[in-house]
């Protein structure tokens, strides 16, 4: 009987001291046309998204937190010009930028987001100074600004984050009578970059950053720092960082609906996110996908647009990257 008890005791131990599996997944939106994309385009994003993997990756291979981990990869989107996120993020009717950025950790349920914020060069870590500095969730506009301000986050004049792609972009849309809940143009109009994670204390964390939909009405908010809707991350459930058609996503509360289904349900992860964006939205004809680890390091990355940019390693240390289904 001592002995049983004792071997009972010696496993949970040595199950509590195992390290998790460390993961890192990312998109970089969902907004991505098979005709629209150029060789030389899509070489660039891959290395890109490669490059914000690998750094995500060291930070936990390092020993370091999933919330370090998701941050440092999503900085690294936000800095690149090619994805709608910080430089690069698309345009408003109006011609600027307002950006939303989102994080969540799954240890402690805290959770900081900004919304519609202008000239921060990294809205990422403004939502983790939201997180951390302040007794709030979700800051706007203005108000989001001053923090970073006394948080010394670092300023960018609007020409460093429009590009010339962008202004296009919004002239093609321009273009086109459709207005932005029309899923007709939305590949067109859509894109995001997000990552989660799971560290090797088995602590999970979500941050996703936008510039939102091309050509929205100025003071428009998309799903993408509402915590539930565009990011969440529970301990012991799951990690979910979404992109797609935002005014859906919010109404379909889609990154909570993942844990619900699996904490509630008892539903996998793969087929909680599966169902959701493959038959649930699809229903909906709202168009996106979204990026998942749970705690055990499964990963899940349904998308129901043309694509979606996203790469994801494990412990291996193995770098895949992924746009259309292939
Ligand atoms: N979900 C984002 C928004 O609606 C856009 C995107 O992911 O493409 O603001």
């Amino acid at each position: 009987m001592i002995f049983r008890m004792l071997s009972l005791w010696l496993l949970s131990l040595s199950l509590a001291l195992a390290e998790a599996p460390i993961t890192l997944v990312l998109h970089g939106g969902a907004g991505v046309g098979k005709s629209t994309l150029t060789a030389e385009r899509e070489a660039e994003c891959r290395q890109v998204l490669e490059e914000a993997l690998r750094a995500g990756h060291a930070v936990l291979k390092a020993g370091g937190s999933s919330q370090e981990a998701v941050q440092t990869t999503v900085v690294i989107l936000e800095d690149s010009p090619l994805f709608n996120a910080g430089r690069g993020a698309v345009l408003t009717a109006a011609g600027t930028v307002e950006m939303d950025a989102s994080i969540m950790v799954g240890a402690t349920g805290q959770a900081g987001a900004v919304a519609g914020v202008q000239g921060v060069r990294n809205p990422v870590r403004l939502a983790e100074k939201v997180m951390l500095k302040t007794p709030h969730v979700l800051m706007t506009g203005r108000g989001a600004e001053e923090l970073a301000r006394e948080e010394k986050l670092r300023f960018e004049e609007p020409e460093w984050f429009i590009t010339p792609a962008q202004r296009a972009r919004l002239e093609r849309v321009k273009k086109q009578t459709g207005s932005v809940s029309s899923p007709s143009d939305l590949s067109l109009r859509m894109g995001t970059v997000g990552a989660v994670a799971l560290d090797a204390a088995g602590n999970l964390a979500a941050a996703t950053s936008t510039g939102g939909l091309v050509g929205k009405r100025a003071g428009r908010v998309g799903d993408s720092p509402l915590i539930g809707a565009g990011t969440y991350a529970e301990n012991g459930i799951c990690a979910v960082s979404c992109t797609g058609h935002g005014e859906f996503f919010i109404r379909n509360l889609v990154a909570y609906d993942v844990a619900a289904r699996m904490k509630y349900a008892g539903t996998g992860l793969a087929e909680a996110a599966e169902e959701i964006v493959n038959d649930k939205l699809k229903k909906l004809d709202a168009r996106g996908g979204l990026i998942a680890v749970d705690a055990k390091g499964n990963i899940s990355t349904p998308f129901n647009s043309d694509g979606m940019f996203r790469a994801w390693m494990g412990p291996d240390g193995l770098a895949h990257v992924a746009i259309f289904n292939e």
